[in-house]
């Protein structure tokens, strides 16, 4: 039997890898990778500050155990054979994600408009409205609620 072979039959009924998975593998090395740092870090610091020296060998440990942790749940995932559960961590996962990365466009919209336009709230409902900037007093109607009022842009 060759090693793919074998491996297929490991990996038979087993739940196997999927974006979670992926995610978490890659957090878990950048967390290990970090933590290597922080022992290069601390021994350096370790002759000439010692307190600092301290700090950097408990974030060495720090790092180092949750990085381990997120390793050793990755190929929990990847080995389990409760596929339904790990199937619906996996949805769970990629909506907080897509949530997270649609936030995070925005802001970057935001910034990069920042000259143009006014990003605020409707103080009645709360709806988010963008306004041109420097166009002195104004008044705004809220594309939701219709309620008015008067800003200096
Ligand atoms: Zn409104």
């Amino acid at each position: 039997m060759n090693i793919k072979d074998r491996l297929s039959r490991l990996m038979q009924g087993r739940y196997g890898a999927d974006e979670y998975s992926r995610f978490l593998n890659g957090a878990g090395f950048a967390a290990l990778l970090l933590a290597l740092v922080f022992t290069v870090i601390a021994a350096g610091l370790s002759a000439k500050h010692p307190a600092g020296s301290t700090v950097f060998h408990v974030l060495y440990f720090v790092f180092y155990l949750f990085g381990l942790l997120l390793i050793v749940y990755c190929m929990f995932r990847m080995f389990s054979r409760n596929t339904g559960k790990r199937h619906a961590e996996n949805t769970r996962f990629l909506y907080i994600r897509n949530t997270v990365e649609k936030k995070w466009n925005r802001l970057i919209e935001r910034w990069k408009n920042r000259r143009v336009y006014h990003y605020l709230k409707c103080p009645k409902c709360g709806q988010a409205l963008r306004v041109p900037k420097n166009k002195g007093k104004i008044r705004i109607t809220c594309s939701k609620c219709g309620n008015q009022f008067i800003i200096h842009s």
